[in-house]
């Protein structure tokens, strides 16, 4: 019947929230107990519910059951409980979803399986999706799930994730957001010896065929949503991230969050940190530990920012930044077997191993930890941070939380109160000698939703450093006075929709002012556009 098909559409089910009328009119009548309840009683009953789940993952499992079923309750309870539910749609439990895809598949569609055995036919896969007016892509292909290394198909969890997130966050309509996996294999032998694995039974593409795979999708996404279509990178390994970037950005609307969105984030907490420590970006020294995804899109982000700053050239604003990687200082001397993305930050200094004399003779008054290696801030570190700067930066940006290079209680303690420190991953507020410190999360959440939502409110065919750049000077406005009293340098998880709008209305304004604006005429009042194309959960 009418009304079963209804319930059975999860953006159409409004489960008990069925009026009286709609159920005599829909067909509904008996398929529904007679009681009724508002939103607002659903949210409040759904929350208890998922509290009462034990383990983690059956957290994740009953909020993915709950989108698959009743989306607008799903997104209702993800906009009113964000921080809380967040670590249950996202970093970290979406680290073991991945981990375990196979075994929790729900058997129904939550994105496009694009497998390498269907090339040729990728744009007519297209069609398949319910949904044609699809405005923001989230894509991998599994090699590089958040620190978990290569998890081929299962690594759908992350794209699908970050969705919600794009929708609960930002405000992007989830029938406008498209999860899709590009399964090319995988070299993970656990997966490729699991008798359940879901994805396909080979090692990785690699090579032309490959690169010709991922042109292959884009284009068909591109000629099948149009020009504007966002399309973000997801958790690509290192070797093909910066090449697949370098080779799209200019040609259609796209980014790499590990990269660019990790990197504006990052800046964000450094242009907010200028009033607590008295130092422009400008005039900080750097030093990465890490020179990864996440350190390279950081480097060159500040470098950026600088170079708008003071009209200095890019080449010379990184010289205010050194990284070290896992064979120690990025040098010159170095420069034959570094990495291409390493190569601008390799300068004509003394090579030094460790990281601790790399803080003794670089004197940097930042340090950025990106690096994967727990525990790496040890005290000598911090100690010598502090001699060279009265506030030190220190972002201990590694996740999950076990791998923070140091908790916010051993940044306070010691620097004796005087870091401005954040983490990649929640740190509970520290009292340290009877004052109270927030440790800042820098959470890619603040950034992505506000891209998407500006790429899919102006039409976007380019997303550039700029735009990075000016989000993340958005997102340093948003933080309150009492946070920065608390040394704090991001604004509340909870706050979230409304950052979202912020860093999406300068996104904007700058899409209009360079030409790479689709939506025209111009909206008079671009705040109230950017609010008009929001979703908001409600029947
Ligand atoms: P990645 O591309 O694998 O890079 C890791 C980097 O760390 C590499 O340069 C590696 O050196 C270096 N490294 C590894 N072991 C080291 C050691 N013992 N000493 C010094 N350097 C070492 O990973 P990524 O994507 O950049 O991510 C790095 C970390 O940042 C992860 O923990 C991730 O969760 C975190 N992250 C946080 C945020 C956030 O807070 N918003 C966003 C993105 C990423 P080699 O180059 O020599 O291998
Ligand atoms: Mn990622």
């Amino acid at each position: 019947s009418k009304g079963y098909r209804i319930m059975k559409t999860p953006s159409l089910n409004k489960g008990l929230a069925f009026t009286e009328m709609e159920r005599e009119e829909l067909g509904l009548k008996g398929l529904i107990p007679s009681a009724t309840m508002t939103l607002d009683s659903q949210v409040k009953m759904t929350i208890l519910e998922f509290r009462r789940q034990s383990s983690p993952l059956d957290k994740y499992v009953f909020l993915q059951s709950l989108q698959d079923a009743h989306s607008t309750l799903y997104y209702a309870v993800l906009s009113r409980h964000t921080s809380e539910c967040m670590p249950f749609v996202y970093t970290p439990v979406v680290g073991e979803a991945c981990q375990k895809f196979s075994q929790i598949y729900r058997h129904t569609p939550q994105g496009l399986y694009l497998s390498f055995e269907d090339r040729g036919k990728l744009r007519s896969i297209l069609d398949n999706w319910p949904e044609n007016d699809i405005r923001a892509i989230v894509f991998t292909d599994g090699e590089r799930i958040l620190g978990l290394g290569d998890q081929g198909l299962d690594g759908m969890g992350i794209p699908i994730g970050k969705l919600a997130l794009y929708t609960a966050c930002g405000g992007v309509p989830p029938s406008q957001c498209l999860p899709v996996s590009l399964d090319v294999g995988t070299n993970n032998e656990d997966k490729l010896n699991d008798p359940f694995y879901i994805g396909l039974r080979r090692r990785r593409v690699t090579g032309p065929e490959y690169d010709a795979f991922v042109a292959e999708f884009i284009e068909a996404a591109v000629d099948k949503y149009g020009r504007s279509v966002m399309l973000q990178f997801e958790d690509f390994g290192n070797k093909n991230a910066f090449r697949l970037l370098e080779r799209w950005q200019n040609e259609v609307c796209c980014f790499n969050d590990d990269i660019q969105g990790t990197a504006a984030v990052a800046l964000a907490g450094i242009l907010g940190s200028t009033p607590l420590t008295g130092i422009p970006v400008e005039h900080h020294r750097f030093l990465f530990l890490g020179a990864g995804e996440a350190g390279a899109g950081i480097a060159e982000l500040i470098a950026y920012a600088v170079h708008c700053e003071t009209g200095e050239s890019i080449e010379e604003c990184r010289k205010h930044i050194f990284m070290l990687d896992s064979k120690g200082l990025v040098c010159k001397a170095r420069a034959s077997d570094l990495q291409h993305h390493k190569l601008p930050f390799a300068h004509d200094v003394d090579h030094v191993p460790d990281l601790l004399t790399a803080v003794r003779t670089l004197k940097p008054t930042a340090l950025i930890g990106v690096s994967t290696l727990a525990k790496s801030f040890d005290q000598a570190v911090i100690e010598e941070m502090s001699a060279n700067s009265a506030r030190p930066l220190i972002f201990a940006l590694s996740n999950p939380t076990s791998k923070a290079e140091c908790t916010p209680q051993e940044a306070y303690q010691w620097s004796d109160g005087a870091a401005v420190y954040a983490s990649g991953s929640p740190f509970e507020p520290v009292e340290y000698k009877g004052k109270a410190y927030i440790p800042g999360q820098g959470n890619n959440a603040y950034i992505f939703p506000g891209v998407g939502l500006a790429a899919v409110a102006c039409g976007a065919t380019q997303i550039t450093d700029l735009d990075m750049y000016i989000a993340a000077k958005a997102l340093a406005e948003t933080i309150s006075k009492d946070r920065l009293d608390a040394s704090c340098v991001y604004p509340r998880l909870d706050d979230i929709r409304e950052v979202s709008v912020k860093v999406a209305l300068a996104i904007v304004k700058n899409k209009y002012a360079t030409g790479h604006a689709s939506v025209l005429p111009q909206p008079l009042d671009l705040e109230a556009h950017i609010r008009s194309v929001t979703y908001e959960p409600r029947y």
